[in-house]
């Protein structure tokens, strides 16, 4: 199949219509030759094809020897181009083919219209029939008017083969028959090619909006996995101080304590209360207040692991330390440097140092040590007992509470 839409751009593809294609663009100029040499051939006639202009697109086949020595004189070549000429537009005004004695030496020649889909493309031409009008006193005749030799005219005229006038026309109606299938086979060939195209046009265009549509539902689900993120960030932290809140404890304390519990490691909880913060905020304010948390969360969390241990606002003023893997001497160790860290704190407002304590109470239990075994809840009460164990022995202090039995 000829390929007739190859362009690069789509858009002017698209809009080619037959108008578009000359008898090149059309038919395959191998298959053209090949036909007319065995046209030629089949039926002992010269055969050529011209475009609509008469120029010739085949070399012609079974050229008779006088008309190639009238060809070789230029009056001669003249009339023979001028008689195509007039053949071919008599055929194409008629629409099929016509035939007529030649305006040169007066051979019968014919000629069928190419034509596709109405478009006029070009003119099969067959002749050179000797059809016994013409005899050798026309022979001379004719050479002596255009400078041919005259012998050599004649010579090759004795050589050429009569053929009835019946017998020609059966072939013009042959070489009317193929030239019109001919024609057929171009436009199949066209419609096939279009469709072909249009076709993979389609095809590219869905991929394009498959792939555009790829990028957007990939873009969106992005978009909505960060946007959920935010919220689950958002949910499980405490919005004034930037800790773990009371859900996150509740998520996660469980799934700490049984982690610990399945390889058998320590676990310990310090739970840490400030002192007397009522009474600074009932001195410095409500926003003086704010503003000691969420320093007390950044003052703790330096003195902690990273990644190990985590904080979280358990209510208020009211903290809770999860030490995966701490010991007792871990446990002690820690909650001790918290509550030396925050005494230690520097926190100015209004031109005024304001001193912070805290409370600690620490739970711890190891799986090894202990006879029984333990949950979230128990170690967060061991913690809260132990906190208040604190407070009641002066605050700014760190008491324990070890399960053991
Ligand atoms: P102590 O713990 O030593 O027994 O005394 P306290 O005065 O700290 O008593 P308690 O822990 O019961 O009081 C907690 C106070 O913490 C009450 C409330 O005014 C304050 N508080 C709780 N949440 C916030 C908060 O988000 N911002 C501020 N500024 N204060 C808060
Ligand atoms: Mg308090």
């Amino acid at each position: 199949m000829k390929e007739l839409f190859s362009g690069t751009d789509m858009m002017d593809e698209n809009e080619k219509t037959i108008e578009d294609f000359e008898l090149l663009d059309l038919f395959d100029i191998t298959e053209l030759k090949r036909i007319n040499e065995s046209f030629a051939d089949a039926c002992g006639v010269a055969s050529t094809l011209v475009d609509k202009t008469g120029e010739p697109i085949t070399p012609p086949a079974n050229h008779s020897r006088v008309c190639t020595i009238i060809r070789r004189t230029s009056p001669g070549r003249k009339r023979c181009h001028l008689s195509a000429q007039i053949l071919g537009n008599k055929s194409v005004e008629l629409g099929r083919p016509y035939s007529r004695a030649c305006y040169g030496i007066g051979f019968v020649d014919a000629s069928a219209p190419i034509v596709v889909k109405g478009r006029h493309l070009g003119n099969w031409l067959i002749g050179q029939g000797n059809l016994s009008d013409v005899n050798e006193r026309r022979v001379v005749e004719y050479a002596r008017e255009i400078g041919a030799d005259e012998k050599m005219m004649i010579k090759a005229f004795r050589d050429m083969p009569n053929m009835p006038r019946q017998e020609f026309d059966k072939k013009v109606e042959f070489l009317w028959y193929v030239t019109q299938q001919l024609c057929e086979h171009a436009y199949l060939n066209f419609k096939l090619s279009r469709s072909l195209f249009l076709l993979q046009k389609s095809q590219n265009e869905l991929r394009q909006h498959k792939s555009d549509l790829e990028y957007i539902v990939e873009d969106r689900t992005n978009h909505l996995k960060s946007a959920m993120e935010k919220i689950r960030q958002f949910s499980i932290t405490d919005n004034l101080t930037g800790c773990y809140n009371r859900l996150y404890i509740s998520e996660n304390l469980d799934r700490e304590v049984s982690r610990s519990l399945r390889y058998k490691r320590s676990i310990s909880l310090a739970m840490f209360d400030i002192d007397r913060f009522k009474s600074v905020n009932d001195t410095y304010g409500h926003q003086c207040g704010d503003r000691i948390l969420v320093e007390l969360v950044n003052r703790v969390t330096s003195g902690t692991r990273e990644k190990v241990d985590w904080l979280a606002r358990y209510g208020g003023d009211e903290f809770l330390l999860v030490m995966p893997e701490a010991d007792e001497k871990q446990a002690f160790q820690t909650s001790q440097r918290i509550r030396k860290l925050v005494e230690e704190m520097q926190i100015a407002w209004e031109g005024r140092v304001i001193p912070i304590t805290v409370s600690i109470g620490f739970a711890c239990f190891s799986p090894v040590e202990a006879a029984m075994s333990v949950d979230a809840e128990m170690l967060v009460k061991a913690a809260d007992e132990a906190l208040y164990k604190a407070k009641q022995t002066g605050r700014n202090k760190v008491a324990a509470n070890f399960i053991k039995n």
